[in-house]
């Protein structure tokens, strides 16, 4: 439907059809988080929710964007890719401008994106619709680049274009999942392995639970957290939190707040390795054990979650599920719980009661099943 919907405002726009569609989704980080930071290991999968991108060359070396979704189109020539730019199409300008950075030819071109990634949720809608117009633009110039090198171009483009300090867990996920898998990271070697993660095929699901909860102070809180882990990594001696290897040691050695940091780093890494293992033996139970203790780690130790996702999850685990955590930066965003299938209702009922009971806005609820990553639609 929404690859149509891309291809219709594509033939609005330019008068004729697009060459082609691409398409590249969202992300969800099943477990390890605030591990990328560290050097240590992420989880993610993808949604399926997806950014859509209907592109064709030009021959006058000019770049036109358009949102369907925010109807607003943007055209610029080759002086104006300069980073820095402001504005919703700098995620896609600054695709180009890391293409043509990294050597590569590419030339003037329409893309016309409509996406169902919420915004701002965190759900990554950043990624989505670079990865989107990255497979576009490499298809619509013959470039041959392997996927993880897209989701580094990706990232270059987020980095040092828009200007989003952010890591590579968003874009690999993007570009590199593969449906009903999760994808495994180890943010220091950039070495993958794809997880699987069918679910359904165990009469389960992953509801996602979106608190609507956003705070402003995020990105204080944020780089609070990684100055604490490079504060306890000086005081340790390793080149990252990753390279603890004895915890008890590693207390006995730092003070009690940074202390807790660094046991929910270690403790998390060793989570994620831990639900690899769960999910190769498909023991979803452990993988939902797993989950929990994930989440008593980032609200007890890390101080990362808030009311409305320790309800949530307090909330889904009560219902039944078994095993729920908050996903993302934190002080608000999405929830996972991870459910039997048939009590998806239930479940999302007793959130939205509970969240009714304490005065918050209704939370969005929708089933996160792993999908696939980037590739060509039509
Ligand atoms: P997240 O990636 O968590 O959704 P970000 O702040 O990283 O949040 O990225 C959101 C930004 O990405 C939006 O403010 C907008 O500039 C851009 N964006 C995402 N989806 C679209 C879209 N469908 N149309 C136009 N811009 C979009
Ligand atoms: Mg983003």
């Amino acid at each position: 439907m929404l690859t149509q919907q891309a291809a219709d405002a594509f033939t609005v726009l330019t008068g004729t059809a697009p060459t082609g569609v691409w398409t590249s989704p969202g992300r969800i980080n099943l477990i390890g988080e605030h591990t990328d930071y560290n050097d240590g290991y992420v989880l993610p999968f993808a949604i399926p929710q997806a950014a859509y991108v209907a592109a064709s060359p030009r021959t006058d070396g000019r770049w036109r964007f358009r949102s369907v979704d925010l109807n607003d189109t943007v055209e610029i020539g080759a002086d104006g890719l300069v980073p820095g730019t402001s504005g919703w199409h700098s995620y896609l300008a600054g695709v180009v401008w890391a293409l043509r950075e990294a050597g590569h030819e590419v030339g003037g071109a329409d893309l016309v994106l409509t996406s169902d990634v919420p915004l701002g949720a965190g759900l990554s809608s950043s990624a989505a619709i670079e990865c989107a117009a990255l497979a576009a633009l490499a298809d619509l110039n013959g470039l041959d680049i392997e996927p993880m090198d897209r989701a580094k171009l990706a990232r270059v483009a987020e980095n040092d274009y828009v200007g989003a300090p952010t890591g590579l867990l968003d874009q690999a996920a993007s570009t590199l999942c593969v449906a009903d898998h999760a994808l495994f990271l180890d943010c220091r070697t950039l070495e993958t392995s794809q997880v699987p993660l069918a679910v359904s095929d165990a009469g389960l699901e992953i509801l996602v639970i979106d608190t609507r909860t956003r705070h402003s102070h995020v990105d204080g809180e944020y780089a609070a957290r990684r100055a604490s882990c490079e504060e306890a990594s000086r005081v340790l001696g390793v080149p990252a939190l990753r390279d603890v290897t004895d915890l008890d040691a590693a207390l006995a050695q730092l003070p009690d707040l940074v202390g807790r940091r660094v046991r929910h780093i270690v403790t998390e890494n060793q989570r994620v390795l831990d639900s690899m293992t769960a999910l190769a033996a498909a023991d979803y139970a452990e993988l939902g054990r797993l989950m929990t203790a994930s989440h008593v780690s980032m609200r007890d130790d890390y101080e990362i979650t808030e009311a409305s996702v320790d309800l949530a999850v307090d909330t889904a685990l009560a219902a039944g599920a078994l095993g729920a955590r908050m996903t993302g930066g934190g002080f608000g965003g999405c929830v996972l719980a991870l459910i039997r299938a048939d009590e998806e209702q239930r479940v999302a009922d007793a959130v939205r009661g509970a969240f009714a009971d304490a005065g918050l806005t209704e939370p969005v609820t929708f089933v996160g099943r792993p999908s696939a990553g980037a590739r060509r639609l039509v």
